[in-house]
């Protein structure tokens, strides 16, 4: 399987992989976003929020071109990442914590 190092954030999905390895295809479900764009979330790499857990979302099902994050909570990509590592959705407020991970690299 690819493991995938771009922008910071897939570190977490490496450690993810490791906790439970699926076949890469397997948990990806594609997405359209508002301006018409298909990016595929990946249900088994994320973080929990304070509403439903954030899942990464790339721009392909073989998870190359990462393209950010999918709020489960209202089914939406937009949403904004701060340098803490701090995740808020735009539309419905979602919020996720840093992480240890995202302390000690940022
Ligand atoms: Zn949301």
């Amino acid at each position: 399987m690819g493991i995938y190092l771009a922008n910071g954030v897939a570190e977490d999905a490496v450690s993810n992989h490791l906790l439970g390895p699926l076949p890469d295809t397997l948990r990806m479900r594609s997405h359209t976003t508002e301006s018409g764009e298909t990016v595929f979330v990946a249900e088994d790499e994320g973080d929990r929020g304070s509403k439903g857990p954030f899942y990464v979302a790339y721009g392909t099902a073989a998870r190359e071109d990462k393209y950010g994050w999918f709020c489960s909570h209202c089914e939406s990509v937009d949403n904004a990442m701060d340098a803490m590592g701090r995740i808020q959705c735009n539309r419905c407020g979602n919020f996720r914590k840093p992480t240890e991970w995202d302390a000690a690299h940022e």
